[in-house]
């Protein structure tokens, strides 16, 4: 079977942690024989140089053409004076939305060698941490109306949070259903108790939770799940919530498991291709040294297997040969603790890659 890829290396250590990832997805294919095409395609400061525009119409064609998209980073200090609207990251956000992708998952995972890594080692004990956070992605307060006017008390602003029936629908039904695959525990997250849009968000999620019995069901304010996390993190399976509330929480989640450099992401829509990347940026300060973690973006890699592709076993593979690796002791330096073996990006890379047999 073929699957065409779109690659999007971008900027800083984009192109070194894609690269090890590429090797990681191709090794697969032999063993498994199937073949990844990749078209690679330019956006962020890359595609500034080159074309004056963050995702120029061709990238963002290239990408609706491919079965799926795999991103390294974008951005940098080269284009931090650039207006807004030519920024790397707008070209990020522009790829979102051009795929339509409403759905953000997000998983937290502690990998048990790791745990001298996470600030809150004394806290989890053996619980462990295995966290699928599912963030709203194209909707609520970053896209809702916003403005300034002046009044008689000097300048005022506001943004404007809004959610409708359908928006919450689609999302609950992913989050009950990555629930049945999971532990079966839901935790919608919002501030009814204040909002609005939290009540009618509230209402709908228990609206679909009666087609999944299974699942058990709590709700929980934002301020309350800020602090859970902290608490006592091993209590949470999937946390579904909104644009913004998920950006904070999902950013609290992967910190609490070790290094950014560890914590993959998917975005999806209706169709089939997803957006995968890790949740770091492209990290300038440690371009070009061979010194990223590219377990993020191999991480990635898996999820566009098991997510876009329905290739479940391949995806698994993936994980329990990064977790192989974690356990015979080798770290890139952003995971490195005294005893254990401090490898660079392309070594991390040729050692998952060496599992694969
Ligand atoms: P960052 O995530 O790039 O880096 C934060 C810190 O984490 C740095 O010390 C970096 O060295 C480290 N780090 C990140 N990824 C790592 C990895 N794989 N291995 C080891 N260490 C890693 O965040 P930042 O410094 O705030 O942003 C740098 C640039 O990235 C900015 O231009 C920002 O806009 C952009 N950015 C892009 C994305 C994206 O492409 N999705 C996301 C966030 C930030």
């Amino acid at each position: 079977m073929i699957y065409n890829v779109a690659l999007i290396p971008g900027d800083g250590i984009g192109p070194e942690i894609i690269k090890c990832a590429v090797a990681v997805l191709n090794k697969i294919g032999e063993k498994y024989s199937h073949e990844f095409v990749f078209q690679e395609v330019d956006a962020g400061g890359v595609a500034i140089d080159k074309y004056n525009d963050p995702l120029p119409k061709e990238s963002i064609d290239a990408c609706l053409n491919n079965d799926s998209v795999l991103l390294g980073a974008v951005g940098g200090p080269k284009w931090d004076h650039l207006d807004v609207e030519i920024r790397p990251e707008k070209g990020l956000l522009k790829l979102r939305s051009g795929l339509n992708l409403f759905t953000n998952l997000r998983p937290a995972v502690l990998h048990n060698s790791l745990k001298e890594s996470c600030v809150l080692k004394s806290e989890i004990g053996d619980k462990g941490i295995d966290i699928m956070v599912i963030r709203e992605l194209t909707g609520g307060i970053y896209f809702g109306e916003r403005g300034r006017e002046l009044t008689t008390l000097g300048e005022s602003a506001w943004d404007t949070e809004r959610y409708s029936y359908e928006e919450i629908k689609r999302i609950a039904k992913v989050a009950f259903e990555t629930a049945m695959k999971r532990r079966k525990k839901l935790v919608s997250v919002d501030k009814a108790n204040v909002l609005e849009s939290s009540r009618l968000w509230r209402e709908v999620v228990i609206e679909v939770s009666s087609r999944y019995p299974e699942v058990a069901l709590e709700h929980m304010y934002v301020d309350n799940a800020a602090m859970q996390l902290i608490k006592d993190p091993s209590q949470f399976d999937v946390i579904v919530t909104s644009n913004m509330f998920g950006d904070i929480l999902s950013d609290e989640a992967s910190q609490i498991t070790g290094s950014i450099g560890m914590l993959p992401s998917a975005s999806l829509g209706k169709s089939n291709i997803g957006l995968y990347e890790p949740i770091h940026g492209s990290a300038p300060d440690i371009a070009d040294k061979d010194l990223a973690n590219p377990i993020a973006t191999i991480l990635s890699a898996a999820m566009m297997l098991k997510y876009s592709f329905g290739l479940e076993d391949e995806s698994n593979e993936i994980e329990k040969d990064v977790t192989a690796v974690l356990d015979e002791g080798f770290r890139t330096p952003d995971i490195f603790t005294n005893g254990t073996k401090k490898v660079g990006t392309k070594e991390m890379g040729n050692l998952i890659c060496s599992k694969i047999i």
